[in-house]
């Protein structure tokens, strides 16, 4: 029987093959006693478990093809370190000898103990990285066993897709050498690693399916529509007719794009328009240069602060900048400085307890209240700002005196390298993030005060509805097109143009296709975005003519009602 299931799309494209479920141990854990006089050898018995998945860990994180996503090697050594804590690698040795019970189910009590804690958490990032721990014991759990610690694939048929209660990153390695077509997972939210992963392998991928493990049989014909965030298992012949001809459709519409790589992004009536590509890591540089981007509008440097127990050092960070600047040969880099915090905590074990992070001390607050770590960083910009075009951009601000703190900062940093006679840009231009409503409604004043500006739709859009971006309770409600959130953002576009200030937005609203129009009616000529979606951008841009979009765009910002706009929009979209 046919049926459809939907998750979350976290990877775009469309997959049609065979389910390959992933075993899960957990489910195979039996509860035994021990008898006293062999209770030292059921210690022995998990310690040696314990080693020999440090053994696999540490075997893959060498063997890592060279073409392996960067990201791999840091969950990989994610995961080690959680295999290393003393909550895992000792705790369970103590129940074993408390409850004189069997090492599995020793472990798995610790794991719901933990999973417990991680679960009253209310970072929704911070919560989901208790899927690293459950990833984690079940490679332990599968030793145990007497089963290999990495998910064992019987079949190696190519174009499979693999059905999993949650992968983790070390077993998503399989993806590149086994050639997967798509991913679906029971777990897992936008922001989880096997989603950031699917998003750099390129394949489609769906999470946030509940129990797609439970209904779906090995072997299944399943497909998967990653664009839309559908699963249809065992489709009618008509389907199976129907979305292999979306397929190919999908396909043909990627190679088309690639042909516009070196086509200039000019809208109709000749307007040049920049298409920068986001960061997160150096090595990303490489394929936003392979789509064509013509800058760099964001790097996340809190990427680098990750995933470890100590901070970059100044040098490091340096390394990091400077690559990235060198490699982008003079085209424009812009370097975010840290915006720690809320969905993205440096180390999940040192969050700090708050109610709300996402209105706590994050981005420029943090740096602010922490200037130390601000200093560092700041030094380690002005130094890369000698070897390429690079800018400086502050997140987060939300006042005046806030920018005017930062800024008395940066000039700290400047003196002390100009002491130290270390040379850096000293004309690097410096901008500022508008995603607070309060910095977009006086925008006009951030103009006059930064040499450019950048939207961060994210977080705008997230603090002018009160909806938690990373929450998928309320991810319904998260529109780009309520007519306040347009409002706010026709209004920076308009301060900066007004001050003579560049402004780009560098949100995500900036790699939907479906708002490129929209947004160039309201006289944005700068757009930053995953690597990804630059083509599709482009493509926008090359059909489009301002003179036409500028009167519809205006109807569109007139209008206080979010189902009016939606119309309007497909009309400027035609
Ligand atoms: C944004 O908020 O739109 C943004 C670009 O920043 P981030 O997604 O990193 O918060
Ligand atoms: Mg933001």
């Amino acid at each position: 029987m046919s049926f459809t299931m939907h998750g979350v799309g976290v990877s775009s494209g469309i997959a049609i093959g065979h389910a390959h479920l992933v075993s899960h141990a957990l489910l195979e854990v039996a509860h035994y006693d021990v008898p006293e006089h062999l209770v030292d050898a059921e210690v022995q018995r998990f310690s040696e478990a314990v080693e020999a998945v440090r053994d696999d860990l540490e075997n893959i994180r060498h063997q890592l093809p060279t073409n392996a996503p960067t990201e791999l090697g840091s969950f990989v050594g994610t995961h080690l370190m959680i295999l290393a804590d003393k909550s895992l690698a000792e705790a369970p040795a103590k129940i074993i000898r408390d409850e004189r019970c069997n090492a599995e189910w020793a472990l798995k009590q610790q794991m719901n103990s933990l999973v417990e804690q991680f679960d009253r958490i209310e970072d929704v990032y911070l919560r989901e990285r208790k899927f690293d721990v459950v990833q984690v014991v079940e490679r332990v759990i599968k030793v145990l066993l007497g089963h290999p610690s990495q998910v064992v694939l019987e079949k190696q048929e190519s174009g499979m897709i693999l059905v999993a209660h949650d992968l983790s990153p070390a077993d998503a390695i399989q993806f590149k050498q086994h050639q997967f077509a798509a991913f679906i997972t029971d777990g897992g939210g936008v922001t989880s690693h096997t989603a950031i992963l699917a998003r750099s392998l390129n394949i489609p991928s769906i999470v946030a399916l509940h129990h797609a493990r439970d209904f779906i049989r090995d072997g299944e014909t399943i497909i998967v529509d990653g664009n839309q965030g559908v699963v249809i298992v065992s489709p009618d012949k008509n389907t199976l007719t129907e979305y292999r001809l979306r397929q190919e459709q999908w396909e043909i519409d990627q190679q088309k794009l690639k042909r516009l790589k070196l086509t200039k992004a000019v809208t109709l009536d000749g307007t040049a328009i920049e298409l920068h590509a986001n960061i997160e890591i150096p090595e990303d540089v490489t394929q936003s240069k392979a789509a064509g981007a013509t800058g760099i509008g964001l790097y996340r440097t809190e990427f680098l602060f990750m995933n470890r127990r100590d901070w970059p050092s100044e040098d490091e960070q340096f390394e990091a900048y400077r690559k990235v600047a060198e490699t982008m040969k003079g085209l424009p880099v812009t370097i975010r400085t840290l915006d720690l915090g809320a969905d993205k905590p440096a180390n999940p074990d040192e969050a700090r307890d708050c109610a709300n992070p996402a209105l706590g001390l994050r981005a420029i607050r943090l740096c602010l209240a922490e200037p130390h770590i601000f200093h560092a960083q700041v030094r380690a910009i002005l130094r890369a700002s000698r070897h390429g075009n690079v800018k400086l951009m502050i997140p987060m601000l939300s006042t005046i005196a806030e920018l005017r703190q930062a800024r008395q900062l940066i000039e700290r940093a400047k003196r002390s390298l100009r002491e130290q006679q270390i040379p850096f840009d000293e004309n690097i231009p410096i901008g500022g993030m508008i995603e607070v409503p309060a910095a977009a409604l006086r925008a006009d004043a951030f103009a006059r005060e930064l040499d450019f500006l950048s939207i961060g739709t994210n977080d705008l859009i997230q603090y002018t509805l009160a909806i938690d971006r990373a929450d998928d309770a309320v991810a319904h409600l998260y529109n780009p097109l309520n007519p306040a959130v347009l409002l706010l953002i026709e209004m920076a576009i308009r301060a900066a143009d007004k001050a003579g200030k560049p402004i780009s937005v560098c949100g995500e609203m900036a790699g939907d296709p479906r708002f490129t129009r929209l947004l160039l009616g309201f006289g944005l000529r700068q757009f930053s975005m995953h690597p990804t979606y630059v083509l599709a951008v482009k493509h926008e841009v090359l059909q489009s003519s301002l003179p036409r979009l500028q009167p519809v765009a205006r109807k569109i910002l007139a209008s206080a009602d979010s189902e009016r706009i939606e119309p309007l929009l497909d009309k400027l979209n035609q």
